[in-house]
């Protein structure tokens, strides 16, 4: 959970996975609203704060959909999975996405062939580019998925400085996640 300051008041939101969202047996804006009354820190400083815009939303990961390409149609971005597993960023990647799913299309049209097989194009350029990246993503939200993986990185990080600067610096944007995730 995390409050971020805006032009006129504060931007509260959560982060969480559907799967834990079913286990606690609370919709986000239960969540939200529990936190917002009691979290120490919160409660204190939105105590006379008044709710002026809900908007939940959902992230997409790389295997979401089996394959963005169909005959006639093509997917980009979140739509296609185009995101970073282990945080939930996207927009660089979607943009990625977004501009090989725009060369697959001007292509095909060029041939006049929006086929599926002339629109894989694009996915076989993300590929190339960010292929890696995208199943490193999965690859470190696996190991994070579940208490017990959460708990192995919460010790990892307690026995290693190296490992504490890694991710401090990947969590304040100086390290690149993809270095981080190699690390693992
Ligand atoms: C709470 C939250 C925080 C996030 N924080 C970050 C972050 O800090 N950094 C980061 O990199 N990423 C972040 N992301 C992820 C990031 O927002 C997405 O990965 C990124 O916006 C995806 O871009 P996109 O263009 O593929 O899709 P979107 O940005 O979702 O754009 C899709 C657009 O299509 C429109 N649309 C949908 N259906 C239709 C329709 N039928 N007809 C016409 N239009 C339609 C939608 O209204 C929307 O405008 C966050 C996501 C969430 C939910």
């Amino acid at each position: 959970m995390w409050i971020s300051p805006k032009k006129e008041g504060v931007s509260v939101a959560a982060g969480i996975m559907l799967s834990e969202m079913a286990e606690m047996k609370m919709t986000l804006r239960e969540l939200v609203s529990y936190m917002i009354k009691h979290h120490p820190i919160m409660a204190e400083k939105l105590k006379n704060a008044k709710t002026v815009l809900e908007q939940p939303s959902m992230i997409f990961y790389p295997g979401t959909v089996s394959k963005p390409h169909y005959n006639g149609a093509i997917l980009a971005g979140e739509a296609a999975g185009h995101t970073v597993a282990a945080t939930g960023a996207g927009i660089h990647w979607s943009m990625v996405g977004g501009e090989h799913a725009a060369t697959a299309v001007a292509n095909a049209l060029e041939k006049d062939d929006v086929s599926e097989a002339a629109l894989s194009e694009g996915d076989r350029l993300v590929k190339e580019e960010i292929g890696e990246y995208l199943e490193l993503g999965v690859k470190m939200r696996a190991k994070t998925f579940d208490v017990k993986g959460r708990e192995m990185l919460i010790e990892g990080l307690k026995a290693s400085e190296a490992a504490r600067k890694m991710f401090l610096e990947m969590l304040s944007g100086k390290a690149r996640f993809t270095e981080t995730a190699r690390f693992w």
